[in-house]
């Protein structure tokens, strides 16, 4: 039997697996992708937030904007300014190809067997008004992946596992680290720092229990 079982090889199951190794815990990580690294396989900006990591892998978010595969990108949010790290803002608004509507929303998509055209509602108009398109690109919310749990450990109102200071679930030894609970800073840092808190309270726990046996 495996002391413990880590469901996901991304940054929060790969750290909480190298803190069980070097606790000397017998550890079985599952992954359901064919690589491991989770959402760091997508992350194409420089992540220069977390130490230890080069800024590498210099794909610019404008080209992920489809600058590469659009003549034009027109950004629809709804605040006042970009919610985007400053980095982020300023590659957009220094970019020619990238109109940013402020305050607005998008209120229709139309079209037949391709899209054809989308209304926008700026703030303050009456109605919206249609703006051809060719293509239409929805980044709007994070869903977290949670199911598995669904009806054994308490989540939040939006269904992120709720854990305790020690990264437990309302499930005893059932422990969570990463995005999946924190809702409020997703982040590499996090992940890895959630794992590794795991790891060792899940280690003085058997510790502990093996010396009570
Ligand atoms: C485009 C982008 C840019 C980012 N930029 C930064 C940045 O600059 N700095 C920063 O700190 N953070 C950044 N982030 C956020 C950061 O990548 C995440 O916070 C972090 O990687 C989350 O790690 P995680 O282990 O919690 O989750 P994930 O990376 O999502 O890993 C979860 C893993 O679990 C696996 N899995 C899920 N369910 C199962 C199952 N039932 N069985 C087996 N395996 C399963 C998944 O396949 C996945 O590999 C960025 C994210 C994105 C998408």
């Amino acid at each position: 039997m495996h002391d413990v079982i880590i469901i996901g090889a991304g940054a929060a199951g790969l750290s909480a697996a190298l803190w069980c190794d070097e606790l000397g815990l017998d550890t079985l990580v599952l992954e359901q992708g064919a690589e491991v690294g989770g959402q760091l396989l997508n992350v194409h900006n420089p992540i220069g937030n977390y130490p230890g990591v080069e800024a590498a892998n210099g794909t610019e978010l404008r080209d992920l904007f489809a600058a590469q595969v659009a003549a034009t990108v027109t950004l629809v949010h709804r605040g006042k300014t970009l919610g985007a790290r400053r980095e982020f803002a300023e590659k957009i608004q220094g970019d020619h190809r990238i109109t940013v509507f402020n305050e607005a929303t998008l209120e229709g998509i139309f079209g037949g067997e391709r899209v054809e055209a989308v209304e926008i509602l700026r703030r303050g108009a009456l109605k919206p008004f249609r703006m051809a398109v060719r293509g239409v690109l929805v980044r709007v919310g994070v869903e977290p992946n949670a199911e598995l749990f669904a009806g054994q450990a308490h989540t939040d109102e939006r269904g992120y596992l709720v854990v305790s200071g020690e990264q437990e679930t309302s499930v005893e030894n059932v422990f969570a680290a990463g995005d999946i609970s924190n809702p409020l800073a997703p982040t590499v840092s996090g992940a890895c720092g959630a794992g590794a808190t795991a790891a060792k309270i899940i280690a003085s726990r058997l510790t502990l229990k093996s010396r009570e046996s």
